[in-house]
């Protein structure tokens, strides 16, 4: 066996590893008996251990220096090598005490951020954001791939971005959906909202979550969906992926729609080629492609006329007194609606960039030390009136809303925004090469669409970097316009513009 077969066979196991850990989270999250979380919480740092330990041994490190000597590596061995040594390289730089300090500070910042939101008082999260942030700018410090430190984060979730880059497509995205909600708001016929605000019924709901996601071609006998507080996908093994939602009986989209953002995530880790199956390639490439995944299923496809033209009759068929006098018109209209909001996970297609770039700012001057962490209250509610032209009542409307920061996520946001650019020009592409798609959703067919991203994204995995794969499936960099192009010829017809 020569190195990288022997660096496959290490890291397949790891890959297992952590795929049993994974489980124990999924069943955190899904099935443990409230008094049973003290007992879960040792077993999962017990794992974190084990893992952490592999990852770091001798062993690995020789066998990556002896890897890199060979010459002519095919592409699955490439991949490999560069991405076992990415995981390597990042688990040997931290110290383990400031790994378990941040695990120890994210458990209690979590129950700060809790106790905080619930009685709108920042100052009780502001001493373990504060620490949390210093911890964060240590990891950076640590690993320093990046000249910057916020760009050293942001690369834990997108590999190869800098700040620079996203910095750049986000200004450019700002001003042209700035003029987009200008525009809309600007409408005299808007869509009517209150069709998802009723009460509809939870075990319908559920129902038709699950005939919708067989449709669009999960596979029930590799996976299950269940319901958590948090919705979430996760892969138990490269044949076993499985998600969450959850449902809100005033709410129509929470479920359906949040269904069928997870499907997409979780068709994405299904895709994998049988060659890079339980290895340190299984996983999606980036999380902003991950999210391209979720977006495209649940907006551009999910949202669109087309597809409720075929589940439409079903849905009214399961609500009759919810959909009594409606229709697919004006439900298609209603589940389109664009309104500055508040809150980011319910925001809309257009304003929810918004609600990124936001964070993406915040984010950048807070790691760079431009402001303090007390100012960061007033300074969100100014953002949220710049570039939304609202203002919180309260900061658990505000800078409180998520959880991320508690647990010490910097760098993560901007790849929700970098999914919808990513899903964009995706889809455009895959609509250039198959453009009867939208009609054959009407006929309930959705197996062309995930053919065509099963062959140019789902299959590899992680043998392609996020902007060598935005490359070789669409002929070019990353562009924002795609996505711009694609609101505008959505939503201005949706209200009349
Ligand atoms: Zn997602």
């Amino acid at each position: 066996m020569n190195a990288i077969e022997e660096l496959k066979k290490e890291f397949s196991e790891i890959t297992r590893l952590n795929h049993i850990r994974s489980l124990l989270g999924w069943d955190e999250q899904v099935n443990l008996p409230k008094g049973s979380f003290g007992g879960r919480a040792e077993q999962n740092a017990l794992m974190s251990k084990i893992i952490h330990e592999r990852l770091i041994s001798d062993k690995i490190g020789k066998l990556i220096k002896e890897a890199e000597k060979l010459k002519d590596l095919n592409l699955i061995d490439n991949a490999t090598l560069r991405e076992a040594k990415r995981d390597y390289e990042q688990e040997v730089k931290l110290p383990a005490e400031l790994v378990e300090e941040i695990s120890k500070t994210g458990s209690l910042g979590y129950i700060k951020w809790v106790e905080a939101r619930k009685k709108n008082d920042f100052s009780i999260f502001q001493p373990l954001l504060e620490k949390m942030i210093g911890l964060q700018i240590q990891v950076a410090e640590k690993l320093d791939t990046h000249p910057d430190p916020y760009s050293t984060l942001i690369d834990l979730y997108e590999p190869g971005a800098t700040y620079d880059w996203i910095a750049n497509i986000f200004n450019k995205s700002k001003q042209n959906l700035n003029s987009i909600i200008k525009k809309l708001e600007n409408s005299s016929d808007k869509p009517d909202f209150s069709i998802l605000t009723q009460k509809w019924d939870k075990n319908k709901q559920w129902d038709f979550s699950i005939e919708i996601i067989k449709g669009l071609n999960y596979d029930f006998n590799k996976g299950r969906q269940d319901k958590s507080v948090h919705p979430f996908t996760t892969s138990l093994s490269s044949s076993d992926t499985r998600f969450t939602t959850r449902i809100d009986d005033n709410f129509f989209p929470t479920c359906i729609f949040g269904s069928i953002h997870e499907c997409g995530h979780a068709l994405y880790e299904m895709g994998l080629m049988e060659e890079i199956h339980d290895s340190v390639l299984a996983s999606g490439c980036s999380m902003g492609v991950h999210e391209s995944q979720s977006r495209m299923w649940e907006n551009m496809v999910g949202r669109s006329m087309e597809f409720w033209k075929f589940w439409y009759p079903k849905l009214k068929k399961n609500f009759p007194n919810n959909l009594k006098d409606k229709s697919v018109k004006d439900f298609y209209r209603s589940i389109n609606t664009v309104q500055p909001s508040l809150i980011r996970v319910e925001a809309d297609e257009v304003t929810y960039g918004m609600h990124i770039i936001l964070r993406f700012e915040l984010e950048r001057d807070i790691i760079e030390g431009n402001v303090q962490v007390s100012e960061l209250p007033e300074l969100w509610n100014e953002k949220m009136e710049n570039l939304l032209g609202i203002t919180p009542p309260t900061n658990s409307d505000g800078v409180l809303q998520d959880i991320h920061w508690s647990w010490g996520n910097f760098g993560y946001f901007p790849t929700y925004f970098l999914g919808n650019l990513y899903g964009a020009q995706f889809y455009k592409t895959a609509l250039k090469q198959h453009p009867t798609l939208p009609e054959e959703y009407e006929k309930g067919n959705f197996s062309n669409l995930l053919a065509f991203l099963r062959e140019n994204i789902h299959q590899y995995g992680r043998i392609y970097q996020a902007k060598d794969l935005i490359k070789r499936v669409t002929g070019e960099d990353l562009n924002p316009d795609y996505f711009i192009e694609y609101l505008e010829k959505k939503f201005y017809p949706i209200y009349r513009i």
